[in-house]
């Protein structure tokens, strides 16, 4: 069923779900253990730094690059109409280590850089996600998760959860017209009496 979301941030329409949903992020990167979806420009970028992440993967991981990546599909989610998923390799995502870190994270932080330089846009996004052109809830792989999200302790909303990926995503501005549309929001639902 087609969503009808009014705001719209940056060309992103915005699903109100994300001001009121709890959310409480502790576990050891289960959402890894299926890979994600990278736009063909990730793809291709983290490629062009195979030589750089090759001499960090472990014996758990696999340094044939042919087996990084599953055949490139058509996708208007993605920047460039194109997603390119990464592949499994024991059971998770060929990046991932048998500590449970990130390769390309751990090399950008390696080399003294912001530590998302080299990580796919929806690697950083999750649990959110950009949906049909909306940012929204990623339930359906939180759901598919054993240990995503079953025990939040705190009160806390995937919004304030996720602030430092909404403020890369968006920018400050962005950010700030998102908080501005947050209180418009729940102080319209106040309003209205929904809890
Ligand atoms: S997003 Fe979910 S699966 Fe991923 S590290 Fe956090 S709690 Fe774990
Ligand atoms: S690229 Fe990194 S963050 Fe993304 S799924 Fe693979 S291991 Fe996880």
């Amino acid at each position: 069923m087609e969503q009808k979301f009014t705001k719209e941030i940056k060309g992103i329409k915005i699903d109100p779900l994300i001001f009121t949903f709890s959310f409480h992020c502790r576990c050891n990167g289960e959402c890894c253990n299926y890979g994600v979806y990278t736009d063909l420009k990730e793809h291709d970028y983290i490629l062009s730094i195979k030589d750089k992440i090759i001499p960090m993967l472990d014996e758990s991981q696999t340094r044939d690059v042919n087996k990084w990546f599953e055949p490139a599909e058509e996708d208007e989610d993605f920047e460039s109409g194109v997603a390119v998923g990464t592949e499994l390799h024991n059971n998770k995502c060929v990046f991932l280590d048998k500590q449970g870190l990130c390769t390309l994270q751990k090399l950008a932080i390696q080399e003294g850089a912001h530590k998302w330089k080299y990580k796919p846009l929806y690697c950083i996004l999750f649990p959110l996600t950009i949906y049909e052109g909306a940012l929204t809830i990623d339930d359906e792989h939180i759901d598919r998760l054993k240990t995503c999200n079953r025990t939040p302790v705190e009160r806390t909303t995937i919004f304030e959860a996720c602030k430092e990926e909404l403020l890369h995503l968006f920018g400050e501005d962005g950010y700030a017209e998102l908080e501005q549309y947050k209180n418009e929001f729940l102080e319209s639902n106040n309003s209205k009496g929904v809890a």
